[in-house]
């Protein structure tokens, strides 16, 4: 007998892994240039000269007996270190080096911080669209998640919907800026307006609500638009922090756990991620790459060719009349489905080789995700392709 729960979840198929697995299949049939993959969110640029530069002198220098050891649990304490100067030097935020955690990865950050803060009985908010394993995350701590939608206009939270979704028993709040999958990065009017919620709850509730960073996307923002750095304005932070992205290195699995030294109880809640991660069987982040932190952090891969694949596809879409929401950050793009049912939309955009993942899962139905970590020429090629989408949805068909 194994566990109903893991069976069931180990048997679910991912849409977005089936559309991915389909897309290598009609490749090998029509030839990968004839079919536009537009499914997975995995980088397609390398990650700076200076990371391998780093990882082989420290392969070559430093003695492996040491480089490849157990770090202490919550990580070696110069990479902690060098963390905390790096927020303080870049955010002007007093980070402390003692409830910084290593982790493997937003991920692990993630789940981690979910189990240290919340169980049965807890709600956790999430503002919809969001990345699906949230749902698995949470529920497996036994809490509960409710989703709320944010304004399909500009993917900004809404205010009302965020005030009267918190109830006595919401624990946490996770936050996603930039965003997967609408690429939508909050302003600080949104921060603004959900830490002054957030702080009336808590104190009409009397307990923590704490909110969640989950940062995967921080540094991949185009345009100059920034984006707000949570803990300076709502103490009762958490930041769930990835090096997947920013330096296009998400197999390796490095990312971090920042507890805000402002936080109600930090330091229980520092203990209760350390509990966690020993819990969940995490021992520490794997060493190597926690060295290579010490050195590399506050690096971004070149993401030049995110931004011109992000104006390339707007100027495309916008001109075969869909409509889309200009994306500021991360490498998707979110546009509506030309009919209420964005299965069947996808299904349509199938017959063109246009492999695009329907917004379901993502929490707010009606919409398609566009992943554009893809080569330029990709979107050059899939611009007919999406015109005759477009066309086939033109005198009813
Ligand atoms: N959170 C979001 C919003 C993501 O999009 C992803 C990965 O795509 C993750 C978390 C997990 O990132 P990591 O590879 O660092 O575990």
């Amino acid at each position: 007998m194994v566990q109903k729960d893991m069976l069931a979840l180990g048997r679910r198929r991912s849409v977005i892994r089936e559309i991915f697995e389909y897309g290598r299949k009609r490749k090998v049939e029509i030839g990968a240039e004839n079919v536009f993959d537009f499914s997975l969110g995995n980088p397609s640029i390398p990650a700076p000269p200076q990371v391998t530069e780093t990882l082989s002198r420290l392969l070559q220098n430093t003695d492996p007996a040491t480089l490849h050891a157990y770090t202490s649990a919550p990580g070696d304490p110069q990479v902690r270190q060098s963390v905390a100067n790096y927020v303080k030097d870049t955010f002007g935020f007093a980070a402390s080096p003692a409830l910084i955690y290593m982790t493997a990865g937003a991920a692990a950050s993630l789940t981690v911080t979910l189990t240290a803060l919340v169980g049965p009985g807890d709600e956790v908010v999430v503002l919809a669209p969001f990345f699906p394993e949230y749902t698995v995350f949470i529920e497996r701590t036994g809490a509960t998640v409710r989703p709320i939608l944010c304004r399909e206009e500009d993917f900004q939270v809404d205010p009302t919907a965020l005030s009267h979704a918190i109830t006595p028993n919401t624990r946490a709040i996770i936050i996603n800026s930039p965003n997967n999958p609408t690429g939508a990065v909050l302003s600080l009017e949104s921060v603004k307006a959900i830490a002054a919620i957030l702080t009336e709850k808590e104190t009409a509730f009397g307990h923590p609500i704490y909110l969640i960073s989950d940062e995967p996307y921080r540094e991949l923002t185009y345009g100059g638009v920034e984006v707000p750095y949570l803990p300076l304005y709502y103490p009762d932070t958490v930041v769930c922090y990835s090096f997947s992205k920013s330096l296009s290195l998400p197999g390796e699995r490095i990312g971090y756990i920042l507890v805000s030294p402002t936080a109600t109880d930090a330091a229980d809640v520092f203990d209760a991620v350390c509990g966690a991660g020993r819990a969940l069987g995490f021992v520490c982040a794997p060493s190597l790459f926690q060295h290579m932190v010490k050195d590399c952090i506050g690096l971004v891969a070149d993401i030049t060719a995110y931004d011109r694949n992000r104006r390339r596809l707007l100027e495309i879409l916008t001109d075969c009349g869909f409509d889309v929401v200009k994306p500021d950050g991360a490498f998707y793009l979110f546009m509506r489905s030309l009919e209420p049912d964005a299965v069947a939309f996808c299904e349509r955009a199938r017959e063109q080789e246009l492999l695009l993942v329907p917004s379901d899962d993502f929490g707010m139905p009606g919409f398609v995700r566009i992943a554009y970590c893809v080569s330029f020429e990709q979107i050059e090629r899939s611009e007919e392709a999406f015109r005759r989408l477009a066309d086939s949805y033109q005198g009813g068909h």
